[in-house]
């Protein structure tokens, strides 16, 4: 198959690229740069099935492919608040060029979807039955409702006219290519920790995450892409939740190093816990994660010492 990967260099779209090309697939791999490098696809280049497109998902684009991974957009809230309309364009606009694409070529299209369509959550753990908590004004509303409507287009272009589209909603999931100055939590953290430097709780600390290693996290996309039981939502995390403090000692204790705690402004609208309901998954994709924290993490800061 010909496959299309928007935001393929980025994190998770580079290990998208790199599983697809040791299936035997053809890779067309687009991307802005925005938060994406060329460093995370070089190994792929000399690969004659993979190819790089530098182009922007708001732009119209052309290719004759039969399936579509659509994971272009900033995932780091710093990232997706440094220019918010952008962000909601990149969402909304990049799904409907995707998904016209899609109706042209009959393809097969997966979107990455997130657990910030929940917003700050009132049911816990997040089934995907939940319709969610959306501060629709808040600084995080560029990315969760851009996320949103993309879902909503999803659908309608299923139903409106039979594309055959699959959604994930990805909870958050960190490892190697993750940029050292992405501002996720786990990328920070282990990056202050190798540097010495004090880690930066948000708030008091106790809000909750629950974290999934990449490789778990790119097994389930594949495997939702390959399934053909459902178009509805699954979501894809691991169960394990853990508070902002938890995790700083964690990545200390890893990291053998003498940094300390430190207490920063809490941002406007975090989210206040986060824990995915998988059963769905479990019984869709015959999958759950199999990367504990404590080996996710190992794994993660062993590259980071290579970067920095
Ligand atoms: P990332 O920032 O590393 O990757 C995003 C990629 O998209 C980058 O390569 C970036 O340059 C590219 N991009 C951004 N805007 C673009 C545009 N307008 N046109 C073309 N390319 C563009 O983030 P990630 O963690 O790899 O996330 C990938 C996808 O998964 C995103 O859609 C994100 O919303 C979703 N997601 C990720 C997580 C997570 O925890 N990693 C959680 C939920 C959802
Ligand atoms: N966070 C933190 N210190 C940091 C970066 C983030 O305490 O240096 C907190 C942040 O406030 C949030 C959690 O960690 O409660 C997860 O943040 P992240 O940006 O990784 O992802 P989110 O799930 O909020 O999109």
């Amino acid at each position: 198959m010909r496959i299309l990967v928007t935001g393929g260099a980025g994190f998770l779209g580079s290990h998208i690229c790199e599983r697809l090309l040791s299936a035997g697939e053809e890779v067309i791999c687009m991307d802005n740069y925005f938060t994406g490098r060329k460093d995370n696809i070089l190994h792929l280049m000399d690969n004659k099935r993979f190819e790089l497109v530098r182009h922007d998902v708001v732009d119209p684009f052309k290719f004759e492919v039969d399936q579509i991974y659509n994971m272009a957009c900033p995932a780091s809230p710093v990232h997706y608040q440094y220019n918010p309309i952008k962000t909601t364009k990149t969402s909304v606009v990049g799904a409907i060029n995707c998904l016209g694409l899609a109706k042209r070529t009959n393809a097969r299209i997966l979107q990455a979807s997130t657990s910030e369509i929940y917003g700050d959550p009132s049911i816990h753990p997040q089934p995907e039955e939940y319709w969610g908590n959306v501060h629709t004004l808040g600084p995080r509303a560029c990315y969760d409702e851009g996320k949103r409507v993309a879902e909503t287009l999803f659908m309608d272009y299923n139903r409106q006219n039979g594309v055959d589209t699959r959604i994930v909603r990805i909870f958050n999931t960190y490892g190697p290519r993750m940029l050292p100055d992405d501002g996720r939590v786990v990328s920070n953290f282990i990056v202050q920790a190798l540097k010495g430097e004090d880690l930066t709780i948000y708030g008091d600390g106790l809000q909750t995450r629950s974290f999934c290693y990449v490789d778990d996290l790119v097994e389930a996309i594949l495997r939702t892409m390959s399934q053909v039981e459902t178009n509805l939502p699954i979501n894809i995390g691991n169960p394990g939740e853990f508070t902002m403090i938890e995790l700083a000692k964690k990545v200390i204790q890893l990291t053998n190093t003498s940094s300390k705690l430190i207490h920063e402004d809490l941002p406007m609208d975090d989210p206040k816990q986060r824990q995915p309901d998988i059963k769905k998954a479990k019984e869709v994709l015959e999958w759950e994660p199999k990367i504990d924290l404590e080996t996710g993490l190992t794994k993660t800061i062993e590259y980071f010492k290579s970067q920095i």
